[in-house]
């Protein structure tokens, strides 16, 4: 007990180290962030010392000092920052999923530092609407006639679903019943909207009939979700939205079609899974369709519904639309994204993700062996730095485990081991981000960026110092 009392009454006092820090440190961090850092400094210290967990403290003012200023420099640099993403998970949700062009983001820059026309219609002068800024694009995309755009696709859903079946039956295969990460849960979403869930069907198969027999009076809403990163296999059968779609004709019910990752390219002849595009859903009879604007579609954060003029005009009308609005830079920037679809080139070459998911593995190569050059006479790390075949993962959405062939910088760790290695690189200014495999660091250079290039480079460099320890 003696020795704990010792050491709390060692531990520096707050005002006589904010005196001694203001010596050294620049006067452009705000004094409060300083005295805050070293305050939860010295009470961290505390609470070890308590629990038993600390036997001794930092020696001399030296150590004290390096360990304030780690603190204050941590504090005083902004939280949400750039990585680079070595993991080649192109939609990688953690990492920020899409990555936005230069005309994005330009577009951005505008609708942040400009006054825009946002609600204001130019030709008449009086009050516009936000959708209007991209529903002609959408719907000459898509072939829809309306469409609607909120904040993202969980947003999407839960506006649908509580304006066409707040209280009333919702039709549901038992097979797509799936939670797709971070907490989006079809049954629960529905419950959250109102909406009475009508499971049919078994988990593996589906038919008409099962749809047709529980149809009631009370029924106002087929849905069908796609099961984006669940898959079942084997004996398994599901009903096509266009079948639903007749059934609804019949009942005078309209069909919904979650797609999630809603693409409107079939990304098959770059050897991608062939995808049901948002158009042919549209063109199946789908009365709405729901998709994210950062998955596939390689775009902002955001959730677009696209269908029957009559049906997302009630969804406009929603009250809770307001609640979930796109913002202007999110219209600003999906604009963008949307304009290079008019052109399938332009779309390849100009979405980041799309570019990124068709990139051929002998392209991938030839950036690593770019970087490699670069490292010139660091020849030292030749043993410890290797270009290898790798398997990239589309991420996100709809084909989340699909494999496409890659290259990737291996990094043998050396006396270090793999978790060390991954640390160091997770803790750097702009933090490099792979994965481990076989006690190696991975960095796939499908993700790598070429403003990452440099960055990548000024650490291979280092590399072999840096693991010496
Ligand atoms: C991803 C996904 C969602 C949620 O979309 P967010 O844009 O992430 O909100 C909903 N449904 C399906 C089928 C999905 O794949």
């Amino acid at each position: 007990m003696s020795d704990i009392n010792q050491l709390l009454r060692n531990l520096p006092k707050v005002d006589r180290v904010l005196d001694e820090l203001k010596r050294t440190l620049s006067e452009t961090i705000p004094l409060a962030i300083v005295k805050s850092a070293v305050q939860q400094c010295i009470e961290d210290k505390r609470k070890m010392i308590l629990s038993g967990q600390l036997s001794s403290l930092p020696q001399g003012q030296d150590e004290w000092n390096s360990l304030f200023i780690k603190a204050i420099t941590r504090k005083n640099s902004l939280n949400y920052k750039r990585v680079i993403n070595g993991t080649g998970v192109v939609i990688h949700t953690n990492l920020g999923r899409s990555l936005l062009g230069p005309e994005s983001i330009n577009a951005l820059q505008v609708a942040g530092g400009c006054y825009t026309n946002l609600e204001f219609d130019l030709l008449t002068g009086k009050r516009g609407s936000r959708y209007s800024l991209v529903e002609g694009i959408i719907c000459d995309l898509t072939g829809a006639e309306a469409a609607i755009v909120v904040n993202n696709n969980a947003a999407a859903v839960l506006l649908a679903l509580n304006t066409l079946s707040f209280n009333t039956e919702t039709i549901v295969s038992r097979g797509q019943l799936v939670e797709i990460g971070g907490s989006f849960r079809i049954p629960d979403v529905m419950s959250r909207s109102g909406a009475k869930m009508v499971e049919v069907g078994a988990t593996n198969r589906t038919h008409i009939h099962d749809y047709e027999n529980a149809i009631t009076e009370d029924t106002t809403l087929l849905l069908k979700v796609h099961t984006s990163n669940f898959r079942v296999i084997g004996f398994t059968s599901e009903v096509p939205v266009v079948d639903m779609v007749a059934i609804g004709k019949r009942h005078g019910v309209p069909v919904m079609e979650d797609l999630g990752s809603g693409s409107l390219i079939d990304l098959s002849p770059w050897g991608l899974p062939k995808e049901p595009t948002v158009q042919e859903i549209v063109q199946d009879g789908a009365d709405v369709v729901t998709f994210s604007g950062d998955k596939l579609l390689g775009g902002p954060q955001a959730g677009i519904l696209v269908g029957k003029k009559k049906i997302i005009d009630r969804i406009k009308k929603n009250p809770m639309n307001r609640a979930l609005r796109i913002d202007k830079f999110t219209l600003a920037a999906l604009e963008t994204v949307l304009r290079n679809y008019y052109d399938l080139d332009m779309a390849i070459t100009n979405v980041p993700t799309l570019n990124m998911l068709t990139a051929d593995a002998k392209t991938i190569k030839k950036k690593g062996q770019a970087i490699l050059r670069r490292l010139g006479g660091a020849s030292k790390n030749k043993k410890i730095i290797e270009l290898q075949q790798t398997v990239s993962k589309v991420g996100g959405g709809a084909m989340p485990e699909y494999g496409l062939p890659s290259w990737a910088l291996v990094l043998h760790p050396g006396s270090c081991n793999a978790a060390t290695l991954e640390k160091q690189l997770r803790s750097r200014d702009i933090p490099i981000i792979g994965r481990i495999e076989d006690e190696k660091m991975i960095l796939d250079l499908r993700t790598i960026q070429q403003g990452d290039i440099p960055v990548l480079v000024a650490m291979l460099k280092s590399f072999s110092l840096e693991c010496s320890n």
